[in-house]
């Protein structure tokens, strides 16, 4: 056995992981936190330590396809080359584009750069971060001169006050939540505060919740710098030593939110809680604001940020022990992309477009005089221009923009008329790779080799554990190849990562001295690592220079900043409402997502059926009043439409949504599910300055859906069914399930259950059937169980009140089904004395509502510790925590 480290490709936090293969033939793997990882120090969440059921071949893209036809990779790599070389010739660079994402490596983000911006000459190469942390990028710049996070995992731990600002990291940052949750148990006078529309799960350990209005997040703060001033708490010496711009920025600040009222009547607050706020923030030094998507995803993203950041600086609060304005990136590797120029608007290493300076230097160190001298397509502009037919080919790397952008169905259009689509992917069947003319298997997250930068700087090395899989080829590989087809070989003539890596570096280092203006992004300490070195690197945390190899915990420890005259800048800013606002039609205001065990458009994670059962199918989050208002019964579905889209979503009813407000996940897709696609309902509304969409506030309406009946299924085997209007299908352990509804009027349920559930000649076999039917009040359930082994079940019903299938699924692990077990299986409902765990809550050791409840009622159970003791739910990952809670009595 073989024990390797690595790291986790979800979200931003950068665990690190130690991955045992146990059979290299079958991808058999072990994964635990690596307790060395200054990152996660041995700690995984629910998607992290599920990652072993996520490798195997199933819906791998395994080889090079045109059209759909199987091809060698000469002729796929050579079809790019000609194409887009003809493109340009005929059209120009700008007829071509790369679509890249945050879950490439550091290597593949910087070679499709380089292509791109350094030899093809322009700069339409964008990522799917620009909808994810762009404006965060913004904030910085404008602030900083450069793109610094300043902050540490450490800082979090040495606050005394936390500001969880758009972002529930409880879900979305589970580990470095953990982290937060930890400090808070070890130091109680550590205060946190979390500022979301919405109660969630982060507010568990909340001392102050403030629902703010949807998008009024930069009044507020605002009000905390208009506050600091009116009451003498500015450090000023800071202020007048380290930045520039302050009179302006508090004018702006005293004219918007010059007083609690103002704030407070903008923001939808009481008065007592942004007080309690501001005063909180005015006398508390180690105060971290950490801000996400929340935030960012805005049409006044940047400017919430730098109004976050103006706070800081006019308390000085910036590079010292648990202080600082830290940005929560989404994406595994979106910092890597920061790093290398994958953004539009950025150059390799940190520099520029627009500074012939930054374009001359990368030109003489790439040894091309075709450097993109201007920002290039946007991820919105990009895709309408390929609408247009301004951009002719695009080549879409790692994502899948069907289902994440706005205005999705657009997209769609988009790329159905583009004359070329390429997308190199992992994956085989998603909502884009359906659009591609060539498709490209690239390897996966268990084949892959290079590296991974984390929301605090922190570079880490990911490595493989298997060789890759089918034709599957590094990404690097594919773009290295497909660049020396195009002409530009010498360029692109790299053997390995390492060798990458080293240029990267390198790159970084290149003229980054006071005497060119030194540059935040520097690895001079990794310009000649060879490739020892680099299998052997440790995590490190950027800048990493020859004379501080250990790296960098903390910036602007010395209040220098990386503006012309080392200032940091304050921006004024004037608060702005979302773009499109509700009205009659749309009253709604709709707000998106992730979930806590799935992640992204579930290609890996619907694979590991534990992350299933936590939210297995597409839901709207409701407050109870509008619910009531609408006649919107629980479980039943609902339809959500906006100017843009519409999708199809199970209703929740929930306290912690405001009166008006709605939440949907991010992660259904054409592939699981008909009518769960979000994207396609958001609208395209971009923050000027980041082109970063506003996913957060769409207008919207909600309505009942009418439908007819609805039906479960669950089956050992996977079922092709038609005819259904919503359908969502979810993998679970040994079993399918399919959720199914019609506006239609039902059918012969009988037949039409015999011909789905099983093979013909079993139809008619009475024997194999267990069938309970009531056509007047519109029900009937059926279960084929060929020597009493359970095949497939199927509940149909005139309402959404269904069996849950818990118990249900677990009989599917079971040889043979007992008398009691056949008696009760059409209720639904475990024969009496056996256990039905109900939907499961905590993922880690697969303990289901039910159980905890019981459990509870039976033993008095006061605390979540309680629970953990007897059920161990809460004592993995932790991210169930705030979801147990609710299962106890409640304070008196
Ligand atoms: S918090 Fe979870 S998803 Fe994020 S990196 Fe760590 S294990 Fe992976």
């Amino acid at each position: 056995m073989n024990t390797i480290k690595t790291t986790c490709p979800y979200c931003g936090v950068g665990c690190g992981i130690e991955a045992t293969v146990e059979d290299r033939a079958t991808h058999r793997v072990t994964i635990k936190g690596d307790a060395n990882h200054p990152a996660n120090f041995g700690k995984l969440c629910s998607k992290g330590a599920t990652l072993g059921n996520t490798v195997s071949l199933e819906n791998r893209l395994l080889y090079p396809q045109i059209r759909g036809q199987r091809v060698d990779w000469d002729t796929a790599l050579d079809h790019i080359a000609v194409k887009f070389n003809r493109i340009i010739v005929q059209h120009g660079p700008e007829a071509v584009a790369f679509y890249v994402s945050g879950q490439l490596l550091t290597e593949d983000y910087y070679v499709a750069n380089k292509l791109m911006k350094g030899f093809i000459g322009t700069a339409n190469i964008d990522t799917n971060s620009r909808l994810c942390m762009s404006s965060a990028v913004v904030g910085y710049k404008r602030a900083f001169g450069a793109d610094t996070v300043p902050c540490n995992y450490e800082d979090l731990e040495q606050a005394e006050l936390i500001l969880l600002v758009g972002s529930n990291a409880a879900w979305c940052h589970p580990i470095a939540f953990q982290r937060i949750r930890k400090a808070k148990e070890n130091n109680p006078n550590l205060k946190i505060v979390v500022i979301d529309p919405r109660a969630t799960a982060s507010c568990d350990i909340a001392d102050l919740h403030l629902p703010v209005k949807p998008g009024m997040d930069a009044l507020l703060f605002n009000g905390i710098l208009a506050y600091l001033q009116q009451n003498g708490l500015v450090n000023q010496p800071y202020v007048d030593t380290h930045t520039d711009g302050f009179e302006l920025a508090l004018s702006e600040a005293m004219k918007t939110a010059g007083s609690i009222e103002q704030v407070a009547a903008g923001c939808g607050l009481t008065s007592e809680a942004v007080g309690t706020l501001f005063d909180w923030f005015a006398n508390t030094d180690k105060t971290v604001t950490v801000y996400s998507q929340g935030i960012n995803q805005s049409s006044s993203g940047s400017d919430k940020c730098n109004a976050i950041i103006n706070c800081h600086l006019a308390t000085g609060r910036i590079g010292k022990p648990g202080m600082g304005p830290f940005s929560f990136t989404g994406q595994p590797n979106a910092m890597g992309g920061r790093e290398v120029g994958g953004l539009a608007n950025t150059l390799a290493a940190h520099m520029d477009l627009e500074n012939p300076e930054h374009v001359d230097r990368v030109g003489r160190f790439w040894g091309s005089d075709k450097v993109a001298d201007k920002q290039g397509l946007k991820a919105m502009d990009m895709f309408d221009a390929i609408a247009t037919g301004q951009i002719k080919a695009v080549w879409i790397m790692a994502t899948n923009p069907v289902v994440s952008m706005p205005d999705a169905d657009k997209v769609k259009r988009a790329l159905q008329q583009c004359e070329l689509v390429v997308v190199s992917d992992c994956i085989a069947n998603t909502d884009t790779t359906e659009l591609a003319h060539v498709l490209l298997p690239a390897t996966g997250w268990s084949e892959k080799d290079g590296t991974v930068t984390n929301l605090e700087r922190r570079i880490s090395r990911q490595r493989p554990l298997f060789p890759a899989s089918g034709e599957a080829r590094h990404d690097w590989w594919i773009i290295c190849q497909v660049a020396q087809r195009m002409g530009f070989g010498k360029a692109f003539n790299y053997q390995s990562s390492a060798e990458i890596f080293r240029e990267h570096a390198a790159l970084s280092a290149f003229e980054n001295d006071a005497e060119h203006q030194l540059r935040d992004f520097n690895l001079s300490a990794f310009a000649e690592i060879d490739t020892l070195g680099f299998d052997a690197l440790q995590p490190v945390q950027w800048p990493v220079i020859a004379e501080q190899t250990t790296g960098t915990a903390r910036m602007f420890a010395d209040g220098r900043y990386f503006t012309a005259n080392r200032k940091a800048r304050f921006i004024p800013v004037t608060p702005r409402p979302p773009v499109n606002s509700s009205d009659t039609d749309y009253p709604f205001t709709l707000n998106t997502g992730r979930l806590r065990d799935q992640w992204h458009t579930m290609t890996r994670t619907g694979l590991a059926t534990k992350l299933n059962a936590h939210r297995p199918e597409p839901f709207v989050e409701i407050h109870p009043a509008d619910a009531e208002r609408l006649k919107l019964k629980a479980r039943s579905l609902a339809q959500i439409q906006s100017r843009w889209g519409s999708m199809l979503a199970r209703v929740e009813i929930n306290p912690g949504q405001q009166v008006g407000s709605l939440f949907v996940p991010m992660h259904w897709t054409d592939q699981n599910s008909s009518h769960g696609r979000m994207g396609a309902v958001v609208n395209p509304v971009v923050d000027p300055y980041s082109g970063q969409p506003e996913s957060k506030q769409t207008p919207v309406n909600i309505g009942s859906w009418p439908a007819q009946w609805y039906a479960t299924i669950l089956s050992r085997q996977p079922l092709q069914i038609a005819a259904a209007e919503y359908q969502v299908s979810v993998r679970g352990d040994r079993y399918f399930r399919y959720e199914l509804a019609s506006t239609e009027f039902g059918k012969d349920w009988r037949t039409w259950g015999r011909a789905l559930l099983a093979c013909v000649e079993q139809r008619e076999d009475d024997n194999c059937w267990l069938e309970y039917s009531d056509p007047q009040a519109g029900y009937y359930r059926t279960a084929y169980l060929p020597e009493r082994e359970l095949r497939a079940c199927l509940f149909v019903g005139p309402d959404c009140d269904l069996p849950e299938s818990g118990w249900l699924g677990s009989l599917f692990a079971k040889s043979e089904l007992s008398r009691a077990e056949r008696l009760s299986l059409l209720s639904g409902a475990p024969p009496k004395g056996e256990a039905d765990i109900g939907r499961i809550v905590c993922s880690c050791f697969n303990v289901g509502e039910k159980t905890i409840q019981q459990a509870v009622q039976a033993h008095q159970f006061q605390s979540v510790a309680d629970i953990s003791a007897c059920l161990s739910a809460g004592s993995g990952c932790g991210s169930c925590v705030s979801e147990l809670k609710e299962f106890l009595p409640k304070p008196t």
